[in-house]
């Protein structure tokens, strides 16, 4: 019998809890501060932007919080998605390692995303939300909320980094089918955006700068209206945890147990969905062997080289000050070819995992990352999203690093989305257009004089 290629649940083993990690940290999480008074946010303070119910989300010390059957009945469009044993990738490296992926590119929108944006929508929904607004930056996370939305029946509006909106048309021409509204942020539409624009016509835009439009969109809105944020909240990353659940249950089937884990990480979502559920053992013993290793671009290294401390979300300084890794607010990334890992901070979650020592990170080159992405798509015919190719690079390297050493590991990874638009990025890499870029020690510095004084 040869050994199975996808190993495949059915939808009753779709979770019925999302897992909580914050009942298991083994340290306190720093507060989140208000941007005035700098004190710790209480509910009230976050209440014109989330629904109550993901405002208790986010500070709940529950261990496990169920999944909404309308939730659930979503999911199962594409939920359980296949965890792939790697067999041609495996054989290409002639590595002795075994590497499975867990595939999220089966979701409508390509990713994981609507993993989240269906939960949050839905609440939304219960709370009698009729509009939604949201930033983007490819088009990822503005598709999946686009989507959510539609299925709800609320109103979305999606402001679009304007450098996307113009180079990527199709992932607009898709929120646009899914009923959404969407504009090139800077835009004419809020006080921020305008802001921008007298001050550079041609600006070509910043998640941060796209995240205060959305914001000061939905306070000012008459139209009873919310934000949503696709990544770093607690909340978001706890959605993302059904990846992880399944996985452990499909990693059970194979008979595998895992020494590596690997995820691409830009604000933390898909990373701390798939190995938030690995880590309880972990978090009880630190000694315990499995690793867990993030990998980020070297174009945007805010674990690996970024500033520890207090920040904004958000260019205009309207958002809540997360105690994490950052690269400044005021970040305006290389135009690298991962726009889903352009933020300039990260997951407080992620971050204090880190600094505890329980999870190592990575940064990794572009044309290295192409290059695994290529190769990928030659043996496992998948072509992943450039994000999801940093987790491949890492993987890979691991994989190698077997070989070396003669031994057999078995590397899991997340195979975040497909990158069916982002094809013109694969054309540039074929034809040899594509360059490292790595963050100069400047822009660092620069940053860290723009930090907050809390
Ligand atoms: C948005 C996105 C990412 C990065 O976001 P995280 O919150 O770090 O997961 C990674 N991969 C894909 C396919 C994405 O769409």
């Amino acid at each position: 019998m040869p050994e199975h290629t996808k190993y495949l649940l059915s939808e009753n083993d779709i979770p019925k809890d999302w897992y909580n990690i914050q009942a298991d940290l083994p340290f306190e999480m720093p507060p989140v501060l208000h941007p005035g008074t700098k004190q710790p946010v209480g509910p009230t303070d976050l209440a014109p932007l989330f629904p109550m119910e993901l405002i208790k989300q986010e500070v709940s010390k529950e261990r496990w919080i169920e999944i909404p059957e309308p939730v659930r009945e979503v999911y199962r469009l594409w939920r359980p998605s296949p965890l792939y044993r790697a067999h041609r990738l495996e054989k290409a490296l002639q590595t002795p390692a075994k590497i499975f992926y867990k595939y999220e590119g089966v979701s409508p929108a390509g990713s994981h995303k609507p993993n989240t944006a269906v939960a949050q929508v839905f609440y939304n929904k219960l709370e009698g939300t009729k509009r939604i607004a949201t930033e983007t930056g490819a088009g990822q996370w503005g598709s999946a909320l686009a989507l959510a939305c539609q299925l709800f029946d609320i109103e979305c509006k999606v402001y679009m980094v304007r450098i996307s909106y113009d180079q990527k048309p199709y992932r607009r021409y898709m929120m646009e089918t899914w009923g959404a509204k969407v504009v090139a942020s800077p835009s004419k539409d809020t006080n921020s955006g305008r802001a921008m624009l007298a001050q550079d016509p041609n600006c070509n835009g910043s998640l941060g700068l796209a995240i205060s439009e959305a914001v000061e969109d939905v306070v000012t809105n008459p139209v009873p209206s919310k934000y949503s944020l696709g990544s770093v909240l607690n909340h978001v990353l706890m959605h993302q945890t059904v990846i992880g659940l399944e996985t452990i249950k499909q990693l059970e089937l194979a008979g595998a147990e895992p020494d590596v884990l690997v995820g691409c990480i830009g604000g933390g979502s898909n990373f701390g969905g798939f190995a938030f559920p690995f880590l309880p053992a972990k978090l009880k013993d630190k000694n315990n062997k499995l690793r867990i290793v993030a990998i980020e671009p070297a174009a945007a290294p805010s674990l690996t080289r970024g500033l520890y401390a207090y920040d904004y979300g958000d260019l205009s300084m309207l958002t809540p000050l997360i105690k994490m890794f950052t690269l400044g607010h005021g970040f305006i990334p290389a135009p690298i070819h991962a726009g889903g890992l352009r933020y300039h901070g990260m997951a407080a979650q992620i971050g204090e995992l880190y600094r505890h020592g329980y999870i190592e990170a990575r940064a990794v080159q572009q044309r290295a990352t192409f290059e695994a992405g290529v190769m990928f798509a030659r043996t496992e015919g998948i072509l992943p999203a450039p994000e999801s190719a940093h987790a491949i690079r890492g993987a890979i390297d691991e994989a190698l690093k077997c070989r070396e050493e003669g031994v057999s590991r078995t590397i899991v990874f997340n195979l975040s989305g497909h990158g069916h638009f982002d094809l013109t990025s694969y054309d540039k890499y074929l034809n040899g257009k594509i360059e490292d870029y790595v963050l100069p020690d400047e822009e660092i510095r620069k940053a860290q004089e723009a930090l907050p004084v809390v």
